[in-house]
């Protein structure tokens, strides 16, 4: 089958032929249609994951995963023909952290899908059963990419960690591919939201996606959430960028008892918080880390009652993973770019 592989770090990914992987008992083989393009690939590409020094290569990244199955034995509940999305966690069951419920914190994964396993650049993938949740009709494979990994890291942490409610002010700081379904599933909550990035493009989009207003981040952004909250402040920031100075960005942004979650990270990097900020202001920092499949789940029918959509930059063949990782990497990309792997 053909694969996109990571060969050498920082290098560009190489067309190989690899061997269709073995179907192990209570498995489904899925023809991988679609994967989406994510920014944490292009880490994985540039060796810049907590796990890249022992990653053994070549490596197949990709894990935002639509796929058809292909066969399955009927004990697993798939037949043939089924469209799926992968849930890219495929945790022990076993951990402590299993054991009360958390797979996504699971603290040793059978498979990380993507990341230290292979992933969707290629045609093939062999799938735990429980790990596949079924795509309804009318989502096409291309909307369907970004599901298990954008709008599902964004609905854990608006809607489980968020607890965002209706009527409450929510800033989406960082509106690029994970910002713009954090913001829509704000709004599908019923909140007021507002967009926060340094690119005016995303802001554009921000305000057709259903942004009450959206500003340039820095004084302009602590202006209008001023200004749109007469001066209390946004009840829920979501931070999708993670810099040094981005909790602290966002605590400007925040009520007093007003919560930041944060869903964007640089391995070994540090986040400045002022100290006032958590004890006399009280806001709440919390990190927010994938999703649960039952609240993937919950996304997948946000997704098909149309009230959130998928923001698909373009759709290129396989063959052309590296030109979408070149775009991610230049900050071209509004949204997500979609590789086709089997037309
Ligand atoms: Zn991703
Ligand atoms: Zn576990």
């Amino acid at each position: 089958m053909r694969a996109m592989a990571i060969r050498e770090y920082a290098a560009p990914l190489e067309l190989m032929d690899l061997p269709i992987p073995e179907v192990k008992p209570g498995s489904v083989l899925i023809r991988i249609l679609t994967c989406g393009v994510c920014y944490s690939d292009l880490k994985t590409a540039h060796g810049k994951m907590p796990f890249s020094p022992t990653l053994k290569l070549p490596h197949v990244p990709g894990h935002e995963i639509c796929g058809e199955v292909v066969e399955a034995n009927p004990q697993t509940g798939f037949r043939a023909g089924e469209r799926v999305i992968v849930y890219n966690y495929w945790s022990c069951g076993r951990c402590a952290m299993c054991r009360m419920g958390m797979e996504n914190l699971c603290e040793s994964l059978n498979a990380w899908v993507g990341f230290t396993d292979p992933g969707g650049f290629e045609e093939y993938l062999a799938v735990p059963a429980d790990r596949l949740l079924r795509l309804p009709a009318g989502i096409t494979p291309e909307q369907a990419a970004p599901i298990s990994c954008a709008l599902g890291t964004s609905y854990r942490a608006v809607v489980t960690r968020g607890q965002v409610r209706p009527g409450q002010t929510v800033v989406v700081q960082g509106v690029g591919g994970l910002g713009l379904s954090a913001l829509q599933v704000a709004h599908a909550s019923g909140a007021r939201v507002l967009g926060v990035d340094i690119d005016p493009r995303h802001l554009e989009v921000s305000m057709k996606l259903g942004a009450a207003e959206s500003a340039l981040a820095g004084d302009a952004a602590r202006v209008m959430v001023r200004d749109f909250t007469s001066g209390i402040g946004a009840d829920v920031v979501i931070d999708t960028v993670g810099h040094e100075d981005s909790l602290h960005e966002a605590a400007t942004m925040a009520r007093r008892g007003g919560r930041v979650i944060g869903i964007g990270y640089v391995v070994g990097g540090f986040a400045r918080v002022q100290t006032d900020d958590y004890v006399l202001r009280e806001i709440e920092f919390s990190g927010s880390r994938y999703v649960q499949r039952y609240e993937l789940e919950r996304a997948i029918s946000l997704l098909a009652s149309g009230r959130v959509q998928n923001v698909i930059d373009d759709v290129l063949p396989l063959e052309r993973a590296n030109e979408a990782l070149e775009r991610l990497s230049a900050g071209k990309v509004v949204g997500r770019t979609v590789l086709r792997v089997c037309a």
